[in-house]
């Protein structure tokens, strides 16, 4: 796997630490936590979307692009690290927010990702709850071009194969890390969205030949959907880096049972992660994603799905800025 062929800005703070998590470990009585620290890369409170973008911005780099216009829900995290970017890079930035929650919460509304999006002055126009938001990003690109701007339109999440070449690099990271201190992983349990994440990982790790199962807890759509979106993309990845044989359907495994009511909607299990972490290991997860991700993992031990002596790396994808976004919930679970 030869990444440098690809072109890339170098915008994380990476490589992003490796750590166990002893008292986690302890408090659930194994399998052996580590956390691997995306939540960390650097740019405006980090998160993995940096990742993906310093792909994304590469091509952008070479496309001589003036205007970048990406979507996300109001509290995106992906909104608020691509804003960030194109502010370092000088670049004009239109992001469409989908009120994909119904609430009038002016936490939700104006705080958290929302208050940074305003701080970094990008232009916000917001959609209603199921809009077709890809056909409307590609209408505002048309409309940039019109104008005589040169835009570059980036999918929801940062998701394609281009910007999934950045979770590739991850896992190449990752076995780097592994390998110089002697880890074993055995399992990789993240939250899975947009399935750039994932499909980046599982093309990095088959390409490697690492034998890590990765396991995405979904956070939107019906298990069936997610691992569709996941295998496809992932098959888009190792086309792109020449992985020939493609993607094995039993490479992709997501688990969707953690989602609650919906994309954005708290639920018990989240709280309970947020503030386990919190209190145990100082750490900091996120409503919407890493905290139902960990509300899975924290479930699937107690079922046992785990051995002892099992290593297990829970990716932490950021987003911790969405959590002023649910201050009035996460204040009541947390009193
Ligand atoms: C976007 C996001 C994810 C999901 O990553 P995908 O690549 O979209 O699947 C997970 N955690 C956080 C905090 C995110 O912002």
């Amino acid at each position: 796997m030869h990444l440098a062929r690809f072109p890339r800005v170098k915008l994380c703070h990476a490589p992003t630490a490796l750590e166990h998590m002893p008292n986690l470990t302890r408090l659930l009585g194994g399998p052996q936590l580590w956390i691997k620290r995306d939540d960390c890369t650097g740019i405006a409170t980090g998160g993995n979307k940096v990742r993906k973008l310093e792909y994304l911005m590469g091509e952008a780099v070479e496309l001589g692009v003036t205007h970048v216009v990406t979507q996300g829900a109001v509290q995106s995290n992906h909104v608020r690290q691509t804003a960030a970017v194109a502010a370092k890079m000088g670049l004009r930035c239109t992001a469409l927010l989908e009120h994909r929650i119904a609430t009038n919460d002016p936490d939700y509304l104006y705080g958290g990702n929302v208050l940074l999006d305003h701080l970094m002055g990008i232009n916000i126009e917001y959609r209603p709850g199921g809009t077709d938001m890809q056909a409307e990003i590609e209408a505002v690109g048309e409309k940039l071009r019109s104008q005589g701007e040169t835009p570059y339109v980036i999918p929801g999440g940062g998701s394609n194969a281009v910007g999934a070449l950045g979770y590739a690099h991850v896992a190449l990271e990752l076995m780097a890390q592994a390998n110089e201190m002697g880890l074993r992983i055995d399992r990789l349990v993240h939250a899975t969205g947009s399935a750039g994440t994932q499909a980046g990982l599982v093309a990095g790790f088959e390409a490697l030949n690492a034998g890590i199962r990765v396991l995405g807890i979904g956070v939107r759509n019906p298990r069936d959907k997610q691992e569709a979106n996941v295998h496809k993309l992932a098959e888009a990845v190792a086309a792109k880096i020449g992985l020939t044989g493609g993607i094995r359907r039993e490479a992709v495994e997501c688990n969707c049972d953690y989602v609650g009511e919906g994309y954005g909607i708290p639920t018990e299990g989240m709280a309970e992660a947020v503030m386990l972490l919190a209190r145990h290991e100082g750490i900091f997860l996120d409503p919407v994603y890493s905290g139902k991700g960990m509300a899975g993992l924290i479930d699937l031990i107690r079922k046992g799905a785990f051995g002892r002596d099992e290593n297990v790396v829970f990716v932490h994808t950021g987003g911790q800025v969405g959590l002023f976004g649910y201050s009035d919930y996460l204040n009541r679970a947390a009193a």
